[in-house]
Formats: structure tokens, C-alpha cells, sequence
């Protein structure tokens, strides 16, 4: 069983109550690091130490998170947790994955929509030690080749859009194969996830055209981001909380 280090999540007193009320603190933390960061522009970018400092600035314990630039992964930005390579029983830092200029490796304001959409999923993260033990013991189960698969295969993926099939192919048959906590376990990781997807995607649309409008004066034109509306969050977020109602209600039933 892999342990959550302090260095990867904020003291107890400050993730509780429900997991609503840890998203509305991650956004409050989100909401104060783009004011600061913000001013930070006197150019069009910015230093990658700038970006860190600003972090830490804000953070209100210590966490242990490296900046990396996207060009190891796949897509734009990521935040990803990592294992202390001295103790690899131990979850023990972040790495945020963000673009930097191909040049002088800095953070152009043009990529504010990724910046503030990884930051979010970074706060997020600490804030919610629950969900990372959730993703940890998932990661553990004899149904984790499931979980990345379905999830990139169908819920976060743009190409996914026929939503009947999602309710009443894809998401049975995945389900089909599992025991009933192993089913409420995915079905809870999932809708967690999309959720925090959805603040992100949010986020990043916001800071990313508000931090233009801030900053005209250092940029030749203002660049729309994209709101990421094309990969149905919301509609495959309601998909996966009726049926993980539903078996809620027979797990009671049954008891
Ligand atoms: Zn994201």
C-alpha cells in the first residue's frame, strides 16, 4: 500500500468537510494565485523561478512540485504525482508539466488558459488526499487496466460524443467484470475526475482571456483559448453519477 507523504498534501485540518466544499477551497487558492500571478507580466512572459515562487508564495503548507516542460508528454500541460525514489512506498511530490517558449524556455501569457487549468488540478490535488488514496489503492486493484483505459479511451476523450453508447454499452460492460466496491470505486474515481476536468477546463478559459484583457498593452492580439466544451464533462459527468446512484441504491438494498 503506497502512503501519502505531508510533502504531497496539505495538513488535515485544512482538506476537510465534503468534497464539494475541498473543490470550492482549491478554486478560492486558484482565484488568489491568478491575481498574483498576473502582475507578475511586465512582459509577455515570464520566468519559470517566477512561476514556482508565486506557488509557493500561496501555498499554505510545504509541497513538494518541480516544473517540467511539456515536451516529455503528450499533451499541453499535466500534473502528475510521483514516488519518493528513496522509499518508493512513499507518494511524495508533483511534477507540473506546462509549456515553455521553444527558445528561452519562459511562460508566455499566451498559454495562461494551460497554466491556470494545471494549477487548478495541482491545488486540487492537495487539497484532497482522499481522492489520491482512491486514484493510489485503484492504481493497486486488480481492475486498474480499466481505470486509464476508460477513462482516455471514453470520458476524456473528444472523440467520444455518442453519449447513448456511453450510458448503455461502454459503461456496463466495463462494469460487468467487477465486484460491487470495485464498481463504486471506478465509478467515484471517474466522477471525480471529470469533475475536477471541468473546473479546470473552466479556469483556464477564464484567466486565460482575462489575462489578455489585463495585459493588451504586451501582446499584438488577443487569442481566444478553447473551452474544451467538445469533450462533454458535464453531460458524461451526469452519465456516470445516475448509474453510480443506482448502485449505491442496490449496495444499501442488499445490505
Ligand atoms: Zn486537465
Amino acid at each position: 500500500m503506497i502512503k501519502i507523504s505531508p510533502t504531497a498534501k496539505l495538513p488535515v485540518e485544512l482538506c476537510k468537510g465534503a468534497y464539494e466544499q475541498r473543490f470550492d477551497k482549491a478554486q478560492k487558492l486558484t482565484d488568489e494565485f491568478f491575481n498574483k500571478i498576473s502582475k507578475k507580466f511586465t512582459t509577455k512572459d515570464i520566468a519559470p523561478d517566477v512561476f514556482t515562487k508565486t506557488v509557493e508564495e500561496i501555498l499554505p503548507s510545504k509541497i513538494n512540485f518541480q516544473l517540467e516542460k511539456n515536451s516529455k508528454i503528450s499533451c499541453e500541460g499535466a500534473v502528475v504525482h510521483c514516488l519518493n525514489p528513496q522509499n518508493t512506498g512513499e507518494l511524495n511530490s508533483y511534477k507540473i508539466f506546462l509549456p515553455l517558449n521553444k527558445y528561452d524556455n519562459k511562460i508566455s501569457i499566451y498559454d495562461t488558459n494551460v497554466f491556470m487549468h494545471e494549477i487548478f488540478h495541482f491545488f486540487c490535488e492537495i487539497f484532497n488526499p482522499k481522492h489520491l488514496a482512491r486514484s493510489v489503492k485503484l492504481a493497486e486493484s486488480p481492475f486498474r487496466r480499466y481505470d486509464d483505459f476508460f477513462y482516455n479511451e471514453y470520458l476524456y476523450n473528444k472523440k467520444c460524443t455518442d453519449l447513448e453508447a456511453l450510458k448503455n454499452e461502454h459503461l456496463p460492460d466495463v462494469l460487468r467484470v467487477m465486484p460491487q466496491d470495485e464498481k463504486i470505486l471506478f465509478l467515484q474515481n471517474a466522477r471525480y475526475k471529470l469533475k475536477e476536468e471541468l473546473y479546470a477546463w473552466a479556469n483556464g478559459y477564464k484567466y486565460g482571456i482575462e489575462n489578455q484583457k489585463i495585459h493588451k498593452d504586451l501582446i499584438s492580439e488577443e487569442i481566444e483559448p478553447s473551452d474544451g466544451k467538445e469533450f462533454k464533462l458535464g453531460e458524461k459527468l451526469g452519465i456516470v453519477n445516475s448509474i453510480l446512484k443506482e448502485i449505491l441504491n442496490d449496495a444499501r438494498k442488499n445490505k
